[in-house]
């Protein structure tokens, strides 16, 4: 039997590789009237590790005839075949085509009518002997503190060697950057040398052919270099315990010589890089020099040129086998300094009255300034197929924003750590250095063509639905192509063989595909890069073409090369939803964890861009001040509001209209307690999305105010726009478990035994766990032993760790005791129900029932102090939306509008 853990684990990935619908049937009427106000959608996780998937073999080079001649979805499972003339019915369009008949005997055409996810495997020819190169360069911030550059060095040491392999080689580059930049030679042996840049002036074709920047590690020991040169500039220590990792790499042990050799050389470099610092030093008096020193107290970062270098160095095109370039940025700071700086230095100056130090001030002209500076060098990085990944450290401002428009077009990640010296750096690498690439065709550019049609990070996707859907609202990574939807170049000689079939047995094949069917029918995105994690949401609406028929049929389609870049793969879900007779009948058939994903990742995307859906892709360097964000937050929550109201509304009219659906559940369900009185208010299938959405506002993806800072905010809402559904219901709302400690009780099996994360789950004698996506805590009441402490904390880290194995970014352990400072931060997470009517606190957490009346009254009086008008429990939020009178319905907008 599985373990909770395997299947939590499993179950990550429960669209297995396709789409998760928010119903089974389809609404069956256009109009969100028939739709009880639901959002009727998917959320599409297109790589996801497929389950139950069927691979079609391919022999040569080319798709057999498997796409439709009019609309070009592709054959599956729900086409009407005729197995003796190979005849087969498009899905979608209803048109005929043909297939060789034998194929589908044969086993060749016969995997695509077992499963809704086949894959078709095109090789790419003379991919095969090669051996290819992958570019990683390295961009460091001088200013990291010796322990945190050395942090970063482990992580590159364990995670760049599994990279390479006997058909993949690594090119490292190494870029350290503070009011210069510096690129290192890693290659030259001996003392660690760099060419120092200032300001405004960047790499050149004459540097980039007189020089070899980029070293292949491995073989040569270049990782060793490396270290070198994070000993030259942090004085990380080499020859202690972390320094043996030099050692390994090489496969041997230094003799004591040569260790000698080493540390003296690494005494010498680094008085070498305090005198080479600065290349204007020598002609300065020591008047000017010691003013400088006492300016440079604030850390100066030249980030955006530093990583403009680091893109010019992976695009110098001396690389005919290169299939991978990554960039990665470790930093602690923001760009305060040159191109891109979100502060105003000396240059900007136009009065004297202006006074130092402004290094840490962050100016919002500047920051707008900024985010289109680094947005424009991404663009460009990514037409290069360039993938960009920044790790922060430390507590000071990041201004996150620049950071995540500079990795934005590569769908790349910006993780801020508490700290690098921890296991969270190489476990969040890992996943997007291992996990996700933007390799591209490993093949000589006339050889390219077929994945040259392709989006610049290689990854397409086509959604096709029929005429009588629209999608209406996307969210999720990368961006839609608006102008090319026809056949691309590897579907050509299946679309050839097609027609000649057809035409062999008498079938129409002049003016096909039809173009208007298929410019109406696809959704054409491209994927930042290929991550498994990418999740696209999807809302559609019914329109007014909507028929009675008796299915409606969406077709995804993924097509990315392989990691090695040996590989088109042409990934292909198909979904078939019958139209429901009726509302209720649709109400029936809701999927209660799609629907409130679907909802919360539009009100987030709100609350970070606005309501204006076309706005999307025209201002997006525009940044919104932390005012405007609070503004937007405080929309989003209206539009939450309204969504709930009109829901409500629409289901009680139901209800009248249908003889009260409520009641007929009291009849099933036996026992009605006061709380479910909202089942007659809301649909009952949907009572813990209700829930989730009532935490997904009140928490720090949907709440304006104080409670974290942007930066936190930027991070945690951009990550829950491109995450799977589970990794989303999980951010959603926190998890508890409790369990009770009294001196009697053995202390070394606990049960962890699941409670609603609300404010009255904190009782005196009891250790809870719980698990907020980011943020794990171990929480101890006032009334737990101490002995019992290591005990209970070591069973609860096990508890917690197995739950979050899995999870990007890693998450963070916090051990927190009643009544510390840090225990607001983990209360502040939990619905506040200690105001709510006792009936109704018993009868939705009846465990209370086994309190005495006098620990429920110090239970509730826990919390006296805190203001429940400005944070309603949910109870009192609820019925407060629902209400005919609730002002929601003014000024909020429908999510789903
Ligand atoms: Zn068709």
């Amino acid at each position: 039997m599985a373990t909770p853990d395997q299947i939590l684990a499993a179950s990550r990935y429960r669209a297995g590789g396709g789409a998760l619908f928010t119903s089974s049937k389809c609404p069956p009427g256009p109009g969100l009237e028939n739709s009880c106000q639901l959002p009727f959608g998917f959320i599409y996780t297109p790589l996801s590790p497929p389950d139950n998937i069927q691979v079609v073999p391919i022999h040569d080079e080319n798709l057999p005839p498997v796409i439709c001649l009019t609309c070009l979805s592709y054959l599956n499972l729900y086409c009407d075949v005729d197995e003796t003339t190979g005849v087969w019915t498009c899905a979608l369009c209803g048109c005929k085509n043909a297939a060789p008949p034998e194929s589908f005997h044969n086993g060749t055409l016969s995997p695509i009518l077992i499963s809704p996810i086949v894959e078709f495997r095109q090789p790419i020819a003379e991919a095969h002997d090669r051996v290819n190169t992958i570019s990683v360069v390295v961009v460091m911030d001088a200013n990291l503190p010796r322990a945190e550059a050395q942090a970063v060095g482990s992580a590159l040491q364990a995670i760049l060697p599994e990279m390479a392999d006997a058909k993949t080689r690594i090119n490292l580059g190494f870029i350290v950057f503070s009011k210069h930049v510096s690129i290192y030679q890693l290659n030259s042996t001996g003392v660690a040398s760099a060419d120092i840049f200032s300001t405004h002036e960047g790499l050149t074709e004459k540097h980039l052919e007189s020089r070899q920047y980029l070293t292949e590690i491995g073989q040569d020991g270049s990782l060793e270099c490396m270290w070198r040169c994070l000993s030259a500039v942090y004085g990380v220590v080499l020859d202690n315990e972390e320094g043996s990792e030099i050692n390994v790499s090489k496969g041997k042990q230094l003799s004591r010589l040569e260790q000698l050799k080493q540390r003296k050389e690494t005494r010498m470099r680094k008085e070498l890089e305090r005198d080479d610092d600065d290349p204007d030093v020598v002609v300065k008096s020591p008047w000017v020099l010691a003013k400088e020193n006492s300016a440079s107290r604030h850390p100066l970062r030249c980030t955006g040129e530093a990583i403009q270098c680091a893109i010019d160095l992976v695009a110098s095109p001396s690389n005919v086998d290169l299939i991978e370039s990554r960039i990665l940025v470790f930093t602690n700071g923001c760009p305060n300094y040159g191109d891109g700086s979100v502060v105003y230095d000396d240059r900007d100056m136009t009065t004297t009255a202006r006074a130092r130090p402004t290094a840490d001030v962050v100016d919002p002209l500047k920051l707008s300034g900024a985010v289109e500076y680094f947005s424009i060098i991404a663009k460009a990085a990514v037409e290069g197929g360039i993938a960009i990944d920044v790790c922060c450290s430390g507590a000071s401002e990041l201004c996150l924003p620049v950071f995540q428009a500079l990795v934005e077009p590569s769908s790349g990640y910006v993780l801020p750590h508490e700290t690098f010296a921890g296991p969270h750096l190489k476990h969040n690498m890992n996943h997007f250095l291992k996990e996700t690439n933007m390799t591209m065709a490993a093949c000589s550019e006339s050889q390219a063509e077929k994945s040259k049609s392709l989006a610049p990070s290689g990854c397409t996707i086509d959604i096709r639905m029929p005429s009588f859907v629209n999608p209406t609202h996307l969210v999720g990574p990368g961006e839609i192509l608006d102008d090319f939807k026809g056949l691309l170049l590897n579907e050509r000689s299946a679309f050839a063989a097609g027609c000649k079939l057809a035409a062999r047995i008498g079938m129409r094949t002049n003016h096909l595909p039809q173009k208007d069917f298929v410019d109406d029918a696809v959704t054409r995105l491209s994927m930042g890069r290929k991550d498994p994690l990418s999740t696209f949401s999807v809302m559609l609406e019914i329109n007014n073409f909507f028929q009675k028929d008796a299915f409606a049929f969406v077709q995804c389609i993924a097509r990315f090369v392989d990691r090695r870049g040996q590989i088109l793969i042409t990934r292909v879900f198909s979904h078939r939803i019958s139209i429901a007779n009726d509302v209720g009948e649709f109400l029936d058939s809701i999927d209660e964890e799609v629907v409130p994903v679907v909802l919360g990742k539009e009100a987030v995307y709100r609350s970070m861009y606005g309501r204006e859906i076309d706005a999307r892709n025209e201002d997006e360097t525009e940044v919104a001040t932390s005012d405007e964000l609070d503004d937007l937050a405080y929309d989003a929550q209206k539009d939450l509001d309204a969504t709930i109201h009109r829901i409500s509304v629409a289901f009680r009219l139901l209800g009248l209209e249908q003889g009260n659906r409520g009641l007929d559940l009291t009849e099933e369900g036996g026992i009605r307690t006061v709380g479910s009185s909202i089942d007659f208010a809301f649909p009952p299938e949907l009572s813990d999305a209700l829930r989730r959405l009532y935490h997904l506002r009140r928490g720090p993806l949907l709440s304006p105010g104080p409670m974290r800072s942007d930066d936190d905010r930027a991070q945690i809402r951009s990550l829950f726009l491109r995450l799977p559904l589970e990794d989303c219901l999980c951010m959603c709302a926190p998890s508890l478990w409790r369990t009770e400690v009294t001196p009697e009780c053995k202390s070394d099996s606990v049960e962890w035994i699941a409670v609603p994360p609300e404010s009255l789950a904190l009782w005196d004698k009891t250790a809870i766990v719980a698990d907020c996506y980011h943020s794990l805590f171990i929480w101890f009441g006032r009334g737990v032993p101490e002995s019992f402490f290591d005990s209970i904390r070591q069973q609860a880290r096990t508890y917690l760790l197995d739950r979050s194995v899995i999870r990007f970014p890693m998450a963070e352990i916090y051990t927190v005791s009643e009544g510390e400072s840090m225990d607001r931060r983990f209360t502040a997470l939990l619905a506040p129900s200690y105001g709510d009517p006792v009936d109704h606190q018993v009868a939705n957490f009846p465990a209370l029932g086994q309190l005495s009346p006098q620990e429920l009254e110090s239970l509730r009086c826990k919390f006296r102090f805190y203001d429940p008008t400005s944070d309603p429990s949910f109870r009192t939020w609820f019925w407060d939306v629902a209400s005919a009178t609730s002002s929601s319905k003014e000024f909020g907008l429908s999510l789903c509008e």
